[in-house]
């Protein structure tokens, strides 16, 4: 056992080739390798170039991101889309790609709380000006458009309000005065909304919601146009914000149920919108879907029939009635994320708006005993069940 070669057939760090097989496998593999090896340097140099296909390092792109990335840019009719380790890395990517000091950005005033600080914190450090409004007004987003404005940035529904912006009407806009449109379009998903075709140039997602749908990773997707693509790729791989291929296989693997996650949670949402309206233990509903909501006609337009899945709702009562409901829930979890296969309660006061001023809140309707629902996709019957029984307790 002294010799050089028994030595090296024996070690342990010596990696064993891949088992050859004639047949595929089925699944896409997971492959969490840090680097691809090349032949020679004019092999690697070629893949580098572009000119070979190929990969070279797992943070300028892996099979598993880009399986994802192919994925959901054919649902968003992409040219390119680009996996990041977050929603908040994907918004982050789309600023510090495309923005620069002097530049205006008019943002949503509704915005998910760490996005409404990235713009109006973090942006503003870096020499970007930014003016926050609301987004379901198009005149005012019109009339906040100066000749620096380089973008803007909208959710299509907003949380917890559900308030819906018209992207056909902020694609228009943004097309005739020559300003980027980038639209976070994880409320509705894909399967309901193409911004990119109502004139956005730049798609966000935060794939950790519905997308992958069974809260067990955290992902964000950019999607843009092939003018912009190069320099979200740059931005992603100089910053550091590209994913794990795990986080990317699992997302991967959520996403083939995903037209019949969001039809069963759509038809759920609706259907316990219109029970709530009815309970007398309860204030009043948000849901775009209800022909009393602010936006409905544009939501009709914009999402079909498709209203998505989530319900707000406000209980009579205050904090107090919205303890002893969430008390009383046996199989409805409370907790602060939103497109799990399970329908979850959040409460918007202690989670999300729980850095605005009481009076601030007030002021955006936002009240102790509003109650935010993302409704999964459970049988509706014991979802009825379980929201009577708890708001009767
Ligand atoms: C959750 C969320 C984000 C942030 O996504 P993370 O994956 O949590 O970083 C951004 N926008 C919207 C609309 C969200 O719901």
């Amino acid at each position: 056992m002294s010799s050089d070669s028994t030595a090296s057939q024996r070690s342990v760090v010596r990696r064993t080739a891949w088992p050859e097989s004639k047949t595929a496998p089925l699944v896409p593999p997971l492959c969490p390798s840090v680097v691809y090896v090349a032949r020679d340097a004019d092999e690697m140099n070629r893949v580098y170039e572009g000119e070979e296909a190929g990969f070279t390092y797992a943070r300028e792109g892996n099979p598993n991101a880009e399986l994802l990335a192919k994925k959901i840019a054919g649902l968003e009719a992409a040219d390119a889309c680009f996996i990041t380790n977050s929603g908040m890395s994907a918004c982050s990517a789309i600023a510090l790609g495309l923005l620069k000091a002097g530049d205006h950005l008019v943002a949503g005033n509704q915005l998910y709380g760490r996005t409404h600080r990235l713009v109006s914190r973090e942006l503003t450090r870096f020499g970007v000006q930014t003016d926050l409004v609301n987004a379901s007004d198009s005149a005012a987003v019109e009339a906040a458009i100066r000749p620096n404005t380089r973008m803007i940035l909208v959710e299509v529904v907003s949380n917890p309000l559900l308030r819906v912006a018209d992207i056909e009407a902020l694609g228009r806009i943004a097309r005739t005065r020559g300003v980027l449109l980038a639209v976070d379009n994880t409320f509705p998903t894909p399967l309901v909304l193409r911004p990119l075709a109502l004139g956005a140039s730049l798609v966000i997602h935060s794939v950790t919601k519905m997308l992958a749908g069974h809260s067990d990773v955290t992902l964000g997707a950019v999607c843009s146009s092939r003018e912009h693509a190069v320099a979200i790729r740059d931005t992603i791989v100089t910053w550091g914000l590209n994913a794990s291929p795990f986080d990317c296989w699992l997302a991967e693997r959520g996403m083939n149920t995903l037209e019949l996650r969001v039809a069963r949670a759509t038809a759920n949402a609706a259907a316990l919108a219109d029970f709530l309206a009815g309970h007398r233990a309860v204030h009043r509903v948000i849901y775009p879907g209800r022909p009393e909501h602010p936006d409905h006609a544009v939501a009709r337009r914009l999402l079909g029939n498709q209203f998505g899945s989530m319900v707000s709702f406000e209980l009579n009562g205050g904090r107090e009635s919205v303890n002893r409901f969430m008390r009383a829930l046996t199989s409805i979890p409370f907790a602060p994320t939103l497109g799990d296969v399970s329908t979850i309660v959040s409460h918007p006061a202690v989670t999300s708006h729980r850095g605005l001023t009481p009076a601030e809140r007030e002021s955006l309707g936002i009240r102790e005993g509003l109650i935010r629902v993302s409704v999964g996709i459970e049988e509706l019957a014991l979802l009825k069940t379980e929201f009577r029984r708890a708001l009767s307790d």
